[in-house]
């Protein structure tokens, strides 16, 4: 990574406006001496605070190691970042807004989004089922119990088809059994959740981990409800149902109800 990306103005005017005893107060412990302060040392084994800090040059110099700089080399030393990267955080430690192409400071690519992604593609074809000549019966269930439109689409309930559809979809988006395995989509060979309406369950930061499906009879030998296994995205014991719906709610109001079923 270049300097080209921070212009030589926002330098200047960050350089101008970060305090370097401020910037440097939040990683050492600093002690006045006369104009000027001093620390121990963090880039050597520092016993007698040998790092000074000089208020009017806006550097620092340790006379025993020989570390020293301004603000940004300071900071560069410390997280061990490079120069850009320094000058970004000092920006944000004052508050300095820095415009930077987005592709300059791109956030951690969440490791599992590949799965919340095939999740998500998979809540919107269970929703798209339920509005199908084939989730007929489910919607019709749905809104005897009194859950109208505005409920199924907030909570993105849905309807998982017959085996055989479900698979159809699953070879269309070129799904591998193993990943469709690890989500607890498909088990025994087929599709888990079958001529069922389906409740995605999310993780507190609102990604979907695992469903809560009913079935729409009550004959056969097949439990009533039916949830994922456990997975590595979904923790049983770890997750509340529309947890992420509700915590701002919940904070708002300081009370949180918790009750037994998601259809509660
Ligand atoms: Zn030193």
């Amino acid at each position: 990574m270049g300097l080209r990306w921070i212009n030589e103005q926002d330098l200047k005017a960050i350089r101008a406006q970060a305090d370097i005893v401020d910037i440097m107060s939040r990683y050492l412990s600093l002690s006045k001496k006369g104009k000027n302060y001093e620390a121990l040392c963090p880039f050597h084994d520092d016993h007698d605070p040998s790092l000074s800090i000089s208020t009017d040059k806006q550097i620092f110099k340790c006379f025993v190691c020989g570390a020293g700089g301004d603000v940004f080399g300071f900071v560069q030393k410390i997280e061990n970042i490079s120069f850009p990267e320094a000058v970004a955080k000092v920006a944000e430690m004052i508050g300095y807004p820095l415009a930077m192409p987005t592709s300059a400071y791109k956030p951690k690519a969440d490791p599992n989004q590949s799965y919340y992604d095939i999740l998500q593609a998979y809540i919107s074809y269970m929703q798209y089922e339920l509005k199908s000549e084939a989730g007929t019966l489910a919607l019709d269930y749905l809104h005897r119990r009194k859950l109208n439109e505005d409920v199924l689409y907030r909570f993105e309930i849905g309807y998982a088809p017959d085996i055989q559809a479900s698979q159809k979809y699953f070879d269309a988006k070129q799904y591998d059994a193993k990943t469709l395995k690890e989500l607890g989509l498909i088990q025994n060979g087929h599709a888990l959740f079958h001529d069922r309406f389906v409740i995605p369950i999310h993780d507190a930061n609102g990604h979907p981990i695992g469903f809560t499906a009913r079935k729409l009879t009550n004959t056969g030998d097949e439990p009533k409800y039916i949830n994922s296994p456990q997975t590595k995205l979904y923790e049983k014991g770890h997750v509340i149902f529309n947890y992420h719906r509700a915590k701002t709610f919940a904070h708002k109001a300081h009370r949180v109800i918790l009750v037994e079923g998601a259809m509660d």
